[in-house]
């Protein structure tokens, strides 16, 4: 069965399979995802030249559901000077004394580079309202306040990519297991991830209020099935070629007539 990717009406997340891979190949389908991210690489620099837009990919979803993995992949071939990757976590005492996006308009990329947030203002209506962290007032307000600031995003032409990072509860189970297992692994294991991992259902209910509040043909949200890493890179690294492409960036005309100068 088809599911779609990029969302365009409201959903309920339970239609949404993390397993789901269109019936691709793993080994075909990880030279594609290679293709395009070296497009990526070069499309970035088309980007950086021009300097005229920005584009901001913005991951989002529970422990070990592949944000950082995705970030690898996806930006291998591009050049890091032309990459802003934030990490928000739990906001400092400096950052609660300010509104919710005061942290999240700070780290948004400049025009010519991609910028990448890991976890973002969403986790102002997720995390905040699955454990109580504010009143329902609060986070309940935000949503319009979050399509209002993604407003001002866009028409400054910094284009945000929305993903939502897809796992299953049982996929996560083994993730985390692997955590405590693999001594390499070790370092990432957190005890919040168990006490999230504790609240799995309220936060699928408020991941659903989120993309149904919070979505846009500006600002999409794309629900990206993560359980197979490849497909997840695959998909994450198709999109944000199309919207690169979208933009057709040339080349700059030369500031000078060119034909004018001899270096000696
Ligand atoms: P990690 O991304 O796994 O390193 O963990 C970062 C933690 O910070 C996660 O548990 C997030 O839920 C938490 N976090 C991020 N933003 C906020 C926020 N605005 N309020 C409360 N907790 C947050
Ligand atoms: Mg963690």
């Amino acid at each position: 069965m088809a599911q779609p990717i990029r969302i365009e009406s409201k959903i309920r997340l339970k239609d949404f399979d993390p397993e789901f891979h269109e019936g691709l190949g793993k080994e075909e389908t990880q030279q594609e995802t290679t293709k395009l991210c070296m497009r990526v690489g070069e499309l970035q620099q088309r980007l950086f030249a021009n300097a005229s837009h920005a584009v901001l990919i913005i991951l989002q979803g529970m422990d070990t559901s592949g944000k950082d993995g995705t970030t690898r992949r996806l930006l291998e071939f591009v050049n890091p000077a032309g990459v802003q990757v934030t990490y928000f976590k739990v906001p400092t005492l400096e950052e609660l004394a300010h509104d919710f996006l005061w942290r999240i308009h700070k780290a948004e990329p400049r025009r010519g580079n991609i910028g990448v947030f890991n976890r973002s203002h969403y986790e102002d209506v997720l995390v905040v309202r699955v454990l109580n962290l504010q009143p329902r007032k609060v986070w309940g307000s935000r949503f319009e306040q979050i399509n209002a600031f993604e407003k001002v995003l866009v028409k400054n032409k910094i284009i945000p990519l929305k993903f939502f990072l897809h796992i299953s509860r049982e996929e996560q189970k083994e993730r985390l297991q692997a955590r405590l297992r693999d001594p390499t692994k070790n370092w990432k294991f957190d005890l919040s991830d168990l006490e999230m991992r504790a609240h799995w259902k309220e936060f699928q209910a408020a991941y659903e209020d989120a993309i149904n509040e919070c979505n846009s043909s500006r600002a999409p949200w794309h629900i990206v099935p993560a359980n197979h890493k490849w497909y997840r890179n695959y998909i994450v690294a198709q999109t944000v070629v199309n919207a690169l492409e979208k933009l057709k960036l040339q080349w700059p005309d030369p500031k000078i007539d060119v034909d004018r100068f001899r270096i000696k």
